[in-house]
């Protein structure tokens, strides 16, 4: 193929999205079929929902979200009718350009949520915008899990898994989706929804949609008729394939519904709409042994992996020398990564299994196997998990190594191609030939070698056209490659999108397009659904829609928009999602480039709103992000940005009187309870609103009813003589009360009583008022009064632990993680007293500390617990399930918990915030009662009972409620100081990385393709 560049410049670019977003005629139809306030539509709007994880970018006309089957058939007709094109959205994870549409994009993830275990976990019926990872977690107590695994499962939806036909490192093809989907309820493009696994489904499906079924039955013949096709599609299929259509469906059945169902999985939206999927799940493996075999180079490596697979290794992971390079030196990863010889290439190999008592037999089969190999290190399989967990640290540590090393303003390009397994060791060899042949000496291939499926990273500039030629020439010899030299397959599991849509001919041949078109033809006439994916007549469709990458801010600059982020984001359904941030940030200064555009004004307007107001900042997407980015940085840095040096001196005079404003703020809320008491909480709920109104909803919190009554002034009598640590309390401990009134029992003197209990003495700072973990000054980017207070406050705690000496416990979780990682607004020598100091969270030292030491005497039946974003991070979930569980039978903590994006006070300066983060966790428990509700930071607490409608407090309270009756024991015991710096060492250990769900399996994290 020659190639005359079709587009490339930012202009191209910027010119593709108009200041007045979707026409109004537009919005005003579809907001005939769908309610008004789920068509999107401004700039902003359109702007963040043009790009997917891929490099290629469309803009909406219009963004729907649709709710009901019903709203979908109404846009398919609506489409029809319009003649504008439709293409279905998931959670646009997709890498090849297939969740993109420059007609109407119709989002189907957010409403369409559910997971039905049934048969005991054999079976699992999705809503298929559910999150893959989120059905693992239902499926967990059955020991079962869905067949296909991608890399981005904590991220993508089902919907999308089938649709993708997705695959990852363990399923192959024998659990892939066509082959582990048991029925699905689809809706063509006509109207005609069909459950596949109803009674009569399949005649129903023959009387409603004729054409369809009979050109089926015609196709399926024409492929039958061909047998050097036929035998082709029966080779292919053997390994991934996911370049076109799944052509196997003619041969596996013959019935048109069971053959329409099939062609559906990796259809890419482009035939109907899925509705629900029913899966046969698989048997989880959590038992492994893993090795990581470093051979002399990568063809030794890529012989060793048939007879690793024969052997029945689960995962075989290869990863060539600039793979293992770009992580050698990052923490975690073994050693002697760095001395490996140039050439030297990797397998990462697992060997799972359901029952631990066959560890014993996979290590001997896996010894006898590393005996025979030729290694440039000594190969051995472990159990251990420490051990497994830095083997698996250099694959999962990939993406973000590459990612963060690429020059700015590049793209990483992400490649997904399949070879016969046995020929993979010279294939590899071939590809990286090609790498250098083509300008890219800095390319990166690892991959699922288990099934010759290889994954490649390429960095480069999208802006310029010569960059998109050296591109173009890559792809047309890579297509030569893949299929003339191997008979290979252009995409494995990544989809065909409009990436390989150029290319599907090549690998398939005349006759086997022909039936593809005719197919797409058949279930979609007008040809409308998701045009341009899959089946492209422009033979540089690839090139057209590039995305530029515009150099942004460097706490951001690296994002590869893969949307990783998206799930834990507590404002991804109210306003934006941590990567619509940086895609819209990456607008404005493709804008900028531009000048003062009409569409830049209207992105700024709304972005303060949409991006920054709304942002939590509670740095939850840097734990979910393959390159660690914290989008909370970004706003931060932009809030910071909007003071003037004025405001910036008036937070550090707030900062230096902190004692008094802590008295102020008691009186305050006092005020305000009596004021609502006296004139209704109308009153103060409108007063709040009038100040919001003329000074910022951003500055001003809204008065909330539920706002706890102040706390005393006294906090507990404690001594420093005999003390074992010294108690901080949280400031928003000291202003605010329990929520029981008057004479409930306070979270300081619960504290104190329980380690009173457990012989473990607790002091409090006669002078403590007046210091802070500085997030009140952080989260709003006030620099200056952020470093004063984390100053002052690290002074304090060096003084009152006796220069480290004691421990101190800290009992709000947000601000002992905040006090950990407040480093780099330290002067030199308080960076020094911050590493002498000991800081538990009460999580921890509660736990570790004295629980050994308390006797529970009256136990609740159930609590729910709420492990907030700080205590997920320090990796103390399971110390919070383990305090609910010591005092109740049975301890729930929902799955669909996830941050409650309150954030210090954002939740009461933009209550909506909360209660679209924990509007799923308010619904999971709404009919599920529970004798208590617990968790371990006041703020998040005060907006868990205000939208789940339930009272949550601190563990604390009620393990004090549960040990009242226990006589203090008669000593203090040996091994204690021991006992709270390994509770510390425990608090402090990294956390654990890879978004909100934890999940079973090889690597679950950050690991890419
Ligand atoms: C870093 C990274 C790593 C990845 N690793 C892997 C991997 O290991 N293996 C792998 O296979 N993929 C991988 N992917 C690709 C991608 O995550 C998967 O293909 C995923 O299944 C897409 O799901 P989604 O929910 O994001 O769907 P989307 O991207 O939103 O949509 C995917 C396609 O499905 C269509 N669609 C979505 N919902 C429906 C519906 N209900 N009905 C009909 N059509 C629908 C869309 O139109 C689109 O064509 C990776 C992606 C990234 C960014
Ligand atoms: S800091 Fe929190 S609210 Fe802000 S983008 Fe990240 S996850 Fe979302
Ligand atoms: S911020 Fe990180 S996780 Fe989110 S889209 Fe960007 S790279 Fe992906």
């Amino acid at each position: 193929m020659s190639h005359p560049i079709v587009q490339s410049s930012r202009e191209a670019q910027t010119s593709d999205v108009d200041a007045h977003g979707t026409p109004d005629w537009l919005r005003r139809e579809l907001g005939e079929v769908v309610a008004a306030d789920r068509v999107l539509g401004r700039p902003i709007e359109l702007v963040m929902y043009a790009s997917d994880a891929s490099f290629y970018r469309l803009m909406p006309q219009a963004v729907v979200l649709a709710e009901t089957t019903a709203e979908v058939a109404g846009l398919f007709a609506y489409s029809r009718r319009r003649r504008i094109p439709l293409t279905f959205r998931a959670a646009g994870t997709s890498l090849s350009g297939q969740a993109q549409s420059d007609g109407l994009l119709v989002e189907v993830a957010r409403h369409w949520r559910g997971v039905q275990v049934e048969d005991d976990g054999v079976r699992v019926r999705v809503q298929p915008g559910t999150i893959a990872a989120r059905v693992n977690l239902a499926l967990r107590p059955f020991g079962r899990k869905l067949g296909p695994d991608p890399a981005s499962i904590a991220a993508c939806t089902v919907g999308g898994i089938v649709a993708n036909n997705s695959s990852g490192m363990c399923c192959g093809v024998a659990q892939n989706a066509y082959n582990t989907l048991a029925s699905l309820t689809f809706l063509l493009p006509s109207g005609t929804l069909v459950d596949t696994a109803a009674p009569g489904a399949a005649r129903r499906f023959a009387e409603h949609e004729p054409a369809l079924a009979a050109g089926l039955l015609t196709l399926r013949e024409r492929v039958l008729a061909d047998a050097g096709l036929t035998e082709r599609i029966r080779t292919k299929y053997t390994r991934k394939n996911t370049t076109g259509y799944g052509l196997n469906s003619f041969l596996d059945f013959d019935e048109p519904l069971e053959i329409f169902r099939h062609l559906l999985v990796g259809s890419e939206g482009t035939l109907a709409f899925i509705a629900e999927t029913v899966f046969e799940t698989v048997a989880a493996l959590p038992y492994r042994i893993t090795g990581l075999l470093v051979f002399p180079d990568v063809h030794a490596a890529g012989q060793a992996v048939v007879p690793l697979r024969d052997a029945g290794a689960t995962a075989i992971e290869l990863m060539d020398r600039a793979s293992m390079r770009s992580v050698e030196r990052k923490p975690g990863v073994p050693a002697y990564l760095v001395g490996l010889p140039p050439g030297a290439a990797g397998l990462l190999v697992d060997f799972s299994t359901s029952d631990p008592a066959e560890l014993a037999a996979l290590e001997r089969v896996a010894a006898t196997l590393v005996a025979g190999l030729d290694l440039v290190v000594p190969g051995e399989f472990t159990p251990d998990a420490d051990l497994q967990a830095q083997y698996w640290a250099v694959r999962g540590g990939l993406f973000t190594s590459v990612g963060a090393a690429r020059d700015t303003g590049t793209s990483v390009l992400l490649e997904d191609v399949t070879f016969p397994v046995e020929r993979l060791a010279d294939a590899v060899v071939d590809l990286t030939a090609l790498f250098v042949a083509h300008g890219y000496p800095d390319g990166v291939v690892f991959g699922h070698a288990k099934d010759g499926n290889l994954h490649f990273l390429l960095t480069q500039s999208l802006n310029e056209p010569a960059e998109i030629a050296r591109y173009a020439g890559f792809m047309d010899a890579l297509a030569d490659l893949v299929v003339g030299r191997y008979d290979g397959a252009l995409k494995g599991e990544h989809g065909t999108g409009r990436n390989m849509a150029p290319f599907v001919e090549k690998e398939w041949g005349a006759t086997a397009i022909a039936v593809m078109r005719e197919l797409k033809r058949l279930a979609d006439p007008d040809g409308l659904l998701n045009p341009g994916t899959i089946i492209n007549d422009d033979p540089q469709a690839h090139l057209r829609h590039l995305k530029t990458t515009p150099t942004i801010e460097s706490s951001a600059d690296r994002c590869i928009e893969c949307g990783y982020c998206e799930p834990v984001c507590p404002s991804r359904e109210l306003t934006t999602t941590p990567r619509q941030r940086i895609v819209i940030r990456r607008e404005m200064v493709r804008q900028e480039m531009v000048g003062q555009t009409p569409v830049l004004l209207a992105l700024r307007r709304d972005y303060a709103y949409m991006g920054l107001e709304t942002c939590a900042t509670d740095g939850m997407c840097e734990r979910a992000c393959p390159v660690e980015i914290n989008t909370g940085d970004l706003v931060k840095g932009f809030r910071a940005e909007q003071h003037s040096p004025r405001t910036e001196s008036a937070a550090v005079t707030v900062a230096r009187r902190f004692a008094v404003v802590e008295r102020l703020a008691r009186v305050a809320v006092r005020t305000g309870r009596t004021t609502a008491a006296t004139f209704g909480q109308r009153s103060m709920l409108g007063l709040t609103d009038l100040l919001r109104a003329v000074t910022s909803t951003d500055l001003m919190p809204r008065w909330d009813p539920d706002m706890p009554p102040p706390a005393p002034a006294r906090l507990p009598r404690t001594s420093p003589v005999g003390a074992q640590a010294v108690y901080f309390p949280a400031c928003i401990n000291r202003i605010f009360g329990p929520a029981g009134g008057a004479d409930a029992t306070t979270l300081p003197q619960a504290l104190v009583a329980i380690a009173r209990r457990a012989q473990v003495p607790l002091v409090i700072p006669d002078d403590v008022a007046g210091s802070c973990c500085g997030t009140p000054w952080q989260s709003k980017g006030y620099t200056d009064g952020t470093a004063w207070m984390l100053n002052h406050t690290v002074e304090r705690l060096w003084e009152w632990s006796d220069a480290g000496r004691l421990p101190v416990v800290v009992d709000a979780s947000s601000c002992t993680l905040g006090l950990r990682e407040s480093g780099h607004h330290l002067r030199d020598e308080n960076r020094l007293r911050l590493a002498g100091l000991t800081l538990l969270d009460s999580i921890d030292f509660v736990h570790d500390v004295l629980l050994p030491r308390l006797v529970v005497d009256t136990r609740l039946g159930s609590v729910a617990v709420h492990a907030v974003c700080s205590v997920h991070a320090a990796g103390s979930v399971g110390k919070l399930e383990a305090l609910g569980a010591a005092v109740a039978d049975a301890v729930v903590n929902p799955v669909d918990a996830g941050c409650c994006g309150f954030a210090g006070d954002r939740g009461w300066l933009h209550p909506e915030l909360t209660a679209s983060a924990l509007r799923h966790e308010a619904r999971a428990l709404a009919d599920d009662p529970h004798d208590a509700y617990l968790s371990s930071n006041r703020t998040c607490e005060v907006g868990l009972s205000r939208v789940v409608g339930k009272p949550y407090r601190s563990f604390v309270h009620a393990l004090e409620e549960a040990t009242r009756a226990m006589e203090p024991p008669a000593s203090t015991g040996p091994g204690l100081t021991g006992a709270l710096m390994r509770s510390a060492r425990a608090g402090r250990r990294s956390p654990g990385r890879g978004g909100g769900a934890s999940l079973p399996g090889p690597a679950a994290g950050s690991r890419v393709g």
